[in-house]
């Protein structure tokens, strides 16, 4: 472990596995089956998903729903496997079997410009960063005023690295300003609230596919792989917090990374312990514009 880090471990096997309820995954045709599942196919997919690495999180960044998302994927030819409702349904725009456009260029462990080869992505709607203006107002990425939003006040982990005008545009940002927000950025924001039972089927999802698929090792954010463009899937979705009730899921580590300027997860077994456990880790650690 480098040093500065201040770590400390976690055994994170004390809650009983979380439950998919009746969710359930067709393998051969990697089509996802279940009560609160609806299919809605992504125009833009590749060729065939071999043993995917990664479950890649998402926030769409929008204000609207799953349809909507998958529409705007659409008219960019990008898309997801699965996109989470703030009610909890999940609608499925590519199957499992195949590469879906949700990564882009980064580097994440060993991949490196080639996350969508390995990974699974889920969207979750969400309109990700806000403000508060002097009049106590909120205004989102767009420089729209929200009044119907739960937030919670969190910087993100890179603010300090981010630059906002260049991550939503110069356009967004001045409406921002004009709306009485002075100087917004990443680090004085406020976060939607993802609900519960988005984030039970989160939790539901995540939990059947790192059981169906072996091959899964790692439960990412975007802004793990692409940190200096993307920000999502923001410090409001408490990844560890997931990962912690994953099956299988045996050690996490809690890092406070000074050079991330402050809070971040990881699903890296340090060697001591990489032998102690005999399953996989779990490490903590796009729609609407390119910050989602
Ligand atoms: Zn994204």
């Amino acid at each position: 472990m480098p040093a500065g880090y201040q770590a400390h471990l976690m055994i994170a096997d004390i809650q009983p596995p979380m439950s998919f309820g009746d969710l359930e995954v067709d393998l051969r045709s990697g089509i996802l089956k279940g009560i609160k599942v609806r299919q809605m196919h992504c125009v833009s997919f590749g060729r065939r998903l071999m043993n995917p690495g990664v479950l890649m999180i998402h926030f769409t960044a929008g204000p609207g729903t799953a349809r909507r998302s998958i529409e705007a994927m659409n008219d960019r030819h990008v898309s997801a496997h699965l996109v989470l409702d703030r009610e909890g349904a999940i609608w499925q725009g590519v199957p499992l079997t195949r590469i879906a456009y949700h990564a882009g260029k980064g580097a994440w462990g060993g991949y490196q410009n080639n996350m969508n080869d390995h990974s699974i992505g889920i969207e979750i709607c969400n309109l990700g960063p806000m403000w508060r203006t002097k009049q106590q107002q909120l205004v989102d990425s767009y420089g729209l005023e929200r009044t119907d939003r739960a937030s919670i006040a969190m910087p993100h982990r890179n603010a300090r690295a981010l630059d906002l005008k260049k991550l939503i545009g110069e356009a967004a940002y001045k409406k921002i300003v004009d709306k009485g927000v002075e100087s917004p950025d990443l680090a004085n924001c406020e976060w939607e609230v993802f609900p519960e039972e988005q984030q039970r089927a989160l939790q539901r999802l995540c939990s059947l596919l790192v059981t169906r698929y072996p091959s899964i090792r790692s439960i990412i954010g975007h802004d793990d792989y692409a940190p200096d463009r993307k920000i999502d899937p923001g410090p409001a979705l408490r990844l560890e917090k997931l990962l912690s009730w994953m099956p299988q899921a045996r050690t996490i580590i809690y890092q406070d990374d000074p050079r991330r300027g402050g809070y971040m997860t990881t699903m890296d077994t340090p060697d001591y312990l990489r032998n102690s456990f005999t399953s996989r880790t779990f490490a903590a650690g796009n729609i609407g514009r390119d910050i989602g």
